[in-house]
This record gives C-alpha cells, sequence and structure tokens, in this order.
C-alpha cells in the first residue's frame, strides 16, 4: 500500500468524510477501515434525522453513497485494522493489518463498539441467539419471541424493527425511564406486541446450542423470573475503539479521545474525529462534521509544516 500524505483509520461517517475533505484538498489519502465502509450506520435499517431526506432513507444506500463519494474524490479505501500507534519524535507510526504506515498526519475515526452485558451465557451463546444487530440477525428471529436490552435510541429503534418481524418483543430496561427519544418511546409504546419489562435487569442467558431463555431480575426485590425467548438483541451503549492507539494519544476516563476544538489530539499531527472522540453528542450528523473539520485541520497542518 502507497504510504499516504493523510491516513484515516476507520471507514464510518466520520472517516469517509474526511477522506473526501483530504482528497478534495489535493492529499494523497487513504482510510484504514474494518468490515463494510459506513461503520455502524450499515447496522441499522433506515435514517430518519440525516438532514437532506425528507423521508427515512436507507441506511445501507447512505454508507454506499458517501462511500462512492469519497472513493470517487480519489481516497483510497483499504480493508484493515490498526492495532498500534507509536508517535516518537514527529514520526507518526500505524501497526496495521496491512504493515507498518508512516503517514504525515493521522486521523483516528474507529468509532465505538457494542458494550457487553457481561452476563453468564452472553459469549457463550454469541451468534447463537446473543445479537448486536437486528439488521442483521432480526430476519432468523421471523415469528418468534425476542428480548431487546437498553432504554436508548437504539434499543428503541431495533424494539420497533424487530416488532415488525417477530412475534413477540420484550424490552428489557434497568430503569423506568428511557434514555432515548420521546418520539422513539411514543412508538415502541403504541406497539401491541411490544412488552416493557422496567427497573428490571437481565443477568443470565440460558440454553445449551441456543438462546431458551433469559433470567430476569426485579431491582426492587430481587425476585428472578425466567422469560422464554429464542433471541437476545443487546443496546446497552457502546465503548470507544480505541485499544489500538491508547498507548500514544490522550483518552479520557472511558477510553474516548481527547481533543480540543480544532479536533487535535495531545500529539502534534494526529487529529480525531467521530464517535470515538471525546464529545457530547454521537450522531451520523456529527460524525460527519468532525471528519470534515479533522481533514481541514490536518490541512492546514501540513501547510504550516512544508
Ligand atoms: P445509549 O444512549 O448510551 O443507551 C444505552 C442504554 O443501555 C441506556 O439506557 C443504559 O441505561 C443501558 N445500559 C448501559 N449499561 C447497561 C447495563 N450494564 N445493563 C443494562 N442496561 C445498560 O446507547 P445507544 O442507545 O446505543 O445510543 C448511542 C447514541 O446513538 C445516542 O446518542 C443515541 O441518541 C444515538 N442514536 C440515535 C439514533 C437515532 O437518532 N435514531 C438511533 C440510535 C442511536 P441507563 O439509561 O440507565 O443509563
Amino acid at each position: 500500500m502507497e504510504i499516504p500524505e493523510i491516513l484515516i483509520i476507520g471507514a464510518g461517517p466520520a472517516g469517509l468524510t474526511a477522506g473526501i475533505y483530504a482528497a478534495r484538498s489535493g492529499y494523497n489519502v487513504a482510510i484504514v477501515g474494518k468490515g463494510i465502509p459506513g461503520g455502524q450506520v450499515t447496522q441499522v435499517r433506515e435514517v430518519e434525522n440525516y438532514p437532506g431526506f425528507a423521508e427515512p432513507v436507507n441506511a445501507f444506500k447512505l454508507a454506499k453513497a458517501i462511500e462512492q463519494q469519497t472513493r470517487g474524490f480519489g481516497c483510497a479505501i483499504e480493508s484493515g485494522e490498526a492495532t498500534g500507534l507509536t508517535c516518537t519524535d514527529n514520526i507518526i507510526e500505524v501497526q496495521t493489518t496491512l504493515g507498518i504506515l508512516k503517514p504525515e498526519a493521522l486521523i483516528i475515526a474507529t468509532g465505538v463498539e457494542p458494550r457487553q452485558l457481561c452476563v453468564p451465557g452472553e459469549q457463550e451463546l454469541r451468534g447463537r441467539g446473543v445479537s448486536y444487530c437486528a439488521v442483521c440477525d432480526g430476519p432468523l428471529f421471523k415469528n418468534k419471541e425476542v428480548a431487546v436490552i437498553g432504554g436508548g435510541d437504539s434499543a428503541l429503534d431495533e424494539s420497533l424493527y424487530l416488532s415488525g418481524i417477530c412475534s413477540e418483543v420484550y424490552l428489557i430496561h434497568r430503569r423506568d425511564q428511557f434514555r432515548g427519544t420521546r418520539i422513539a418511546e411514543k412508538r415502541v409504546r403504541s406497539k401491541k406486541n411490544i412488552h416493557l419489562i422496567l427497573s428490571s435487569i437481565v443477568t443470565a442467558i440460558k440454553g445449551k446450542e441456543t438462546v431458551k431463555a433469559i433470567e430476569i431480575t426485579k431491582r426492587k426485590d430481587n425476585t428472578r423470573t425466567i422469560l422464554p425467548v429464542s433471541g437476545v438483541f443487546l443496546y446497552v451503549g457502546s465503548v470507544p475503539s480505541t485499544q489500538w492507539c491508547r498507548s500514544a494519544v490522550e483518552l479520557d476516563g472511558h477510553g474516548f479521545v481527547k481533543t480540543d476544538d480544532r479536533l487535535r489530539t495531545n500529539v502534534s499531527g494526529v487529529f480525531a474525529a467521530g464517535d470515538v472522540r471525546k464529545t457530547y453528542l454521537r450522531q451520523i450528523v456529527t460524525a460527519v462534521g468532525d471528519g470534515a473539520l479533522a481533514a481541514m485541520m490536518a490541512h492546514d497542518y501540513l501547510a504550516e509544516k512544508h
């Protein structure tokens, strides 16, 4: 792989938009990303709050369109993974599955990954009834009973999606109030086959070959019940994908990359954009805004350097 002047790690909306802006500014730029370009956007069915679309837009098509636009400006998108980062004496060295890359500027846009619930049965039954992606796995549970765990927008949106496929959806949340938007909550409450189980936690996922049931514990009195389900969809938030760069750039207490208002990290020439950085809102619009800003700040950095 040719060494780019600007290297972007992560091919979600932040990384792809950074690629568009950096390539349009005339730089030799490459993105290295895991999986299909589009990041988390490829894990949902449709998006209804991205400006420019009066009707909900198919998420996969949106991701594909951003990818094509990025490639159209000459930005390479390589499939690979960053495994380490070393920054010494103004030299940025990224260890990747494609080899060691030494760009002049680096944009970290690796986003987040699903948080694990960490209960017995979760790891053992992963891919055999335990899922973190309703769009990917939902159709496997047609006319079956499933549980969704979480109280944010992801849990609400994906419960709605699953209610159109599965016979019954049990939405289990640890508090009696949702964290997600009111509009999503209202839609969930209006669905006859979505059953809310609030102030309760899932304490085990049961089954030998596949998921057969979950154990639910009421927080008020610790009473335990067994609910038979065929699938469990976990939406209990996310954690930043920063293992690979944590020894080189400064992170906050939760592992998100700290940046200033120009998206500079504590390391000269290294920027961060999108969900991976410490920020107050994690949406597609904020990710694409970050991607644009990080690319332009990388441009300013390189212009000054040369
Ligand atoms: P989130 O907003 O962080 O919600 C995570 C949920 O999981 C919370 O309700 C939390 O409970 C619960 N939780 C966390 N740890 C738990 C545990 N150990 N056991 C049980 N429950 C646990 O995550 P998200 O729903 O994935 O959303 C992430 C971001 O993406 C948000 O900013 C959201 O608005 C955005 N998003 C937007 C859309 C949209 O615009 N349509 C769709 C999806 C996501 P507590 O509430 O008690 O903390």
